[in-house]
């Protein structure tokens, strides 16, 4: 395998400090990145090499707490980094990089950087020969903010990078939980042939967070919850849950399998979405114990009134074989009750129940990616007893995936797509299509709640959204998990 260079613009920023380079630094203590890896931290602060490292090591501390590299350790890994001052906004600064790069090494450009500069960086690598060996992109979302600008950016990467090449990151895909869910599907048999509508009741998905805008106000407002999370990090989660068993575990594979369940998605436009979204923004609250100021009070608020959405839960339908009559109820906001991330998948209750009273307790397969990433599953089991001759209880089986493994951390998912794209491997990256046709959709719903003037609900921070998102799940004789 060639050699990698790893160009990580915007070294300076919170991405890079919090996750981009401890994960390189547990790969580098773990012994898994390639001995001849190079990376350069490019950014527009004029400072040298060792002030760079001492900066961005009191971050990393800050940031990782007991699992911050010792001064052994970090000696080593310091040894890998370049710094490079450069603007991305001025041509002349890429012959410094043209300087640095080369040719017999391939070149991996990550862009941590805002996304109005992913254009701009890819034009002026072209314009000043940065690009001439094998090079491959990494960037994160926003991958647009609508089809129509999402194809504006992926025009812009496709003039200079094939589809091969370029690794656009969801960094959910990158976790523990999600590589099992797809280990739980295809590699079990018996969760395999219960995965469909004859057993499954619906599915939940839910990405609920504490915190605010966190000083975003301005960016936000013109997002809204549903492009900054459903676009991307639910659908993607949506996808792995009810996609067909890719033939190989082939990047092409799998993104050919979550495409059709993209496509497969009932448009919910002006006929139905009354019945089957609900859209919330936070107002004064409690959050952790603490006074939360509303939405429009938020620090860097521009306006006393706002309809952009904080919270939104919607009933989706995948329109197919497998999902035909089982909705997917996807819900996510911010300023919630508590940090959770978690899939449920509720099966159906037995056609028949034999023991009695109310009884009836249908298994729960539990898939959490925060706190606490794991897989449970709710089994039913007598209880021990002599008074009772069939009293049933709900166990839980838990799938600890730290068993058998010779680490007792999991590890951070930057770490994992880390690896795959120094190695080539773009199974775990979400591909051109999936985007544009998941804007497709996304565009559509936020279409319709204009037309019908679906307008954001009020419900106080630290709460679990507004009381329609309840009704939305209830009226369908069904309730949320947490
Ligand atoms: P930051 O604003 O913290 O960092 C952006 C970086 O880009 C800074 O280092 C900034 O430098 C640099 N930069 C901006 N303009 C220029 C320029 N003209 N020349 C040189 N450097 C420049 O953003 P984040 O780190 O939070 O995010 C980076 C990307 O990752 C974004 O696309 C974001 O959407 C995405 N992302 C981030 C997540 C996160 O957890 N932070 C999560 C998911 C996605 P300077 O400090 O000098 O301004």
């Amino acid at each position: 395998m060639q050699p990698v260079d790893l160009i990580i613009f915007g070294a300076s920023g919170d991405l890079s400090a919090r996750k981009l380079f401890p994960a390189l630094f547990q790969l580098d203590r773990a012994g898994l990145l390639p001995l001849d890896l190079r990376i350069a931290a490019i950014a527009r602060d004029t400072i040298d090499l060792d002030q760079f490292l001492s900066g961005l090591r009191e971050r990393m501390t800050g940031y990782m707490g007991d699992s911050a590299p010792t001064d052994k350790e970090w000696e080593k890994y310091a040894r890998l980094i370049s710094y490079i001052k450069a603007d991305f906004s001025d041509p002349k600064d890429y012959q410094k990089m043209k300087d640095w790069l080369d040719d017999n090494r391939v070149s991996l450009f990550y862009l941590a950087t805002p996304p109005s500069l992913f254009a701009p960086i890819c034009d002026y690598l072209s314009q000043e020969n940065c690009l001439t060996g094998d090079c491959r992109i990494v960037l994160e979302k926003p991958i647009g903010e609508s089809l129509e600008t999402s194809k504006v950016v992926n025009g812009t990467l496709a003039k200079y990078f094939d589809e091969a090449s370029i690794y656009r990151i969801d960094h959910y895909l990158g976790k523990e939980t999600v590589q099992n869910l797809l280990a739980l599907r295809f590699a079990n048999r018996f969760i395999n042939s219960q995965w469909d509508q004859s057993c499954i009741d619906h599915v939940q998905i839910t990405v609920a967070e504490v915190v605010g805008i966190e000083g975003r106000w301005s960016y936000y407002d013109k997002v809204g919850q549903l492009r900054d999370m459903v676009q991307n990090h639910l659908m993607q989660l949506l996808c792995l849950v009810a996609m067909e068993p890719p033939n190989s575990l082939e990047a092409e594979s799998i993104r050919d399998e979550k495409v059709k369940i993209v496509k497969a998605l009932r448009c919910i436009d002006a006929s139905n979405v009354d019945e089957h979204v609900v859209r919330g923004q936070y107002a004064q609250g409690w959050s952790l114990g603490n006074p939360a100021p509303g939405y429009t009070e938020e620090p860097g608020s521009e306006r006393d009134t706002s309809d952009t959405e904080t919270f939104v839960a919607i009933k989706a339908h995948v329109d197919n074989w497998r999902w035909s009559g089982v909705p997917f109820y996807l819900r996510t906001g911010k300023r919630m009750a508590e940090k959770v991330t978690e899939i449920i998948i509720q099966y159906k209750e037995l056609p028949h129940n034999i023991f009695g009273g109310g009884a009836n307790l249908p298994n729960k397969l539990i898939i959490r990616l925060q706190p606490n990433e794991g897989i449970e599953m709710t089994m039913v089991s007598k209880r021990q007893s002599l008074k009772e001759k069939l009293a049933l209880q709900t166990h839980t089986l838990n799938l600890d995936f730290r068993d058998g493994s010779d680490d007792d951390r999991i590890p951070d998912a930057y770490e994992r797509l880390f690896l795959d794209a120094i190695n080539g491997d773009q199974s775990l990256f979400v591909g051109r299509e999936e985007i544009e046709e998941s804007w497709r959709w996304c565009d559509g719903l936020l279409r319709a709640c204009q037309d019908q003037g679906v307008s954001v609900k009020p419900y106080h921070a630290g709460s679990w959204g507004p009381a329609k998102a309840e009704i939305l799940i209830e009226k369908d004789g069904r309730s949320w998990h947490v």
